[in-house]
């Protein structure tokens, strides 16, 4: 067996320490004699497992008392929609645009209810943050939207400077997620697709402060419900229980790297090396690399911006980055 140096968008990498107890646990999970893939959800077992997931994020995330955490399906896309079903109320939001994933979720928005785009950074190609005169806020708006990480254009806004505007603010965190500490209590709901920073795809996190639960007209399918889904303790319906148990064993393996602070050192490491690499080639990374000639996986830019990228999420190690930059090197002095 040999395991290839991954740096895929998503589904991407997953910790190796992950992947070999969910191995060792696969045929027999602590004595039930069954998988976690094969045991009901409404047993005592999967509840233990749902319990301690949850209780690990909220200790890693430091997540208030007063939000719901909500293990759900449909990916992060399914919240572009699920988000103003629930948050509109008859009234109007803003977006912020940078990236395609913020463009998806406001289109999204525009076939639900009544939203606006409060600034866009699209006529300089997602390249930069909006200045704070761009933006024009709606200061009776029922939520504000951000993507905090623009995966495909690879715009971070950080979560320290946002400023409150008096409404609650909606985050798509997809794509950095648990990569470093953040101030739950700045968001009004946070979200993600589980398959880039969390476990593998099919589950989705809904952090939601409960004073925007129970806004939801009547007419909204059950299970897109946010509040229902509270009250059933995100098993109205069957959950997608290997995905959060899968999930849990990862927020373990943070605890194990001294929470999100410590994963947050590394990943910083992790960056400064790989973009110090492509500073000093003088823009040699411009030309694409067959992959499958370095052992790396993933490295093909996404489809609509071409070029290449490698993602470093949490479970992308040092010495990954530290073998991509290497080959990096040695490809730029063999063809430079
Ligand atoms: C990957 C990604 C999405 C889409 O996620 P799905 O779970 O596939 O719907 C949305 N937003 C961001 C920021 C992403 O990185």
């Amino acid at each position: 067996m040999s395991r290839i140096w991954n740096f895929s968008a998503g589904p991407a990498a997953l910790p190796e320490e992950v992947l070999r107890q969910a191995q060792e646990e696969l045929l027999d999970w602590h004595g039930a004699g069954c998988s976690v893939m094969e045991m009901s959800h409404r047993g005592k077992e999967f509840g233990s497992i749902l319990g301690q997931a949850e209780a690990d994020l909220r200790e890693l995330m430091g997540i208030p008392e007063q939000y719901k955490v909500l293990f759900l399906q449909g990916g992060a896309t399914q919240q572009f929609a699920q988000i103003p079903m629930n948050l509109l109320a008859g009234r109007s939001a803003d977006y912020i645009v940078t990236g395609s994933w913020s463009k998806k979720a406001f289109k999204e928005a525009q076939r639900i209810g009544n939203v606006r785009c409060a600034a866009t950074t699209e006529s300089s190609g997602f390249t930069r943050l909006p200045v704070a005169e761009e933006i024009k806020l709606d200061p009776f708006a029922a939520y504000l939207h951000v993507c905090t990480n623009e995966t495909i254009h690879g715009v971070e806004i950080p979560a320290e400077r946002i400023a409150d505007t008096g409404v609650p603010l909606v985050a798509d965190m997809s794509s950095h997620i648990l990569s470093r500490p953040v101030n739950v209590e700045k968001f009004g709901l946070i979200y993600a697709g589980a398959q880039k920073n969390i476990g593998p795809s099919g589950l989705t996190l809904v952090v939601v402060h409960r004073d925007l639960l129970g806004m939801a007209p009547l007419n909204i399918p059950t299970v897109m419900d946010y509040a229902v889904m509270a009250e059933n303790g995100s098993m109205l319906n069957t959950p997608p229980t290997f995905g959060i148990y899968v999930a849990g064993l990862v927020f373990q393996w943070l605890k194990r790297q001294g929470g999100l602070s410590g994963i947050a050192t590394v990943n910083a490491e992790k960056a400064r090396i790989l973009y110090s690499a492509i500073d000093d080639s003088e823009g040699f990374y411009t030309n694409p690399v067959d992959p499958d000639a370095a052992g790396v996986l993933g490295l093909k830019g996404h489809k609509s911006v071409g070029g290449m990228r490698a993602s470093i999420y949490n479970a992308v190690s040092l010495e990954a980055v530290q073998a991509l930059v290497a080959f990096m090197n040695d490809f730029a002095k063999r063809n430079g």
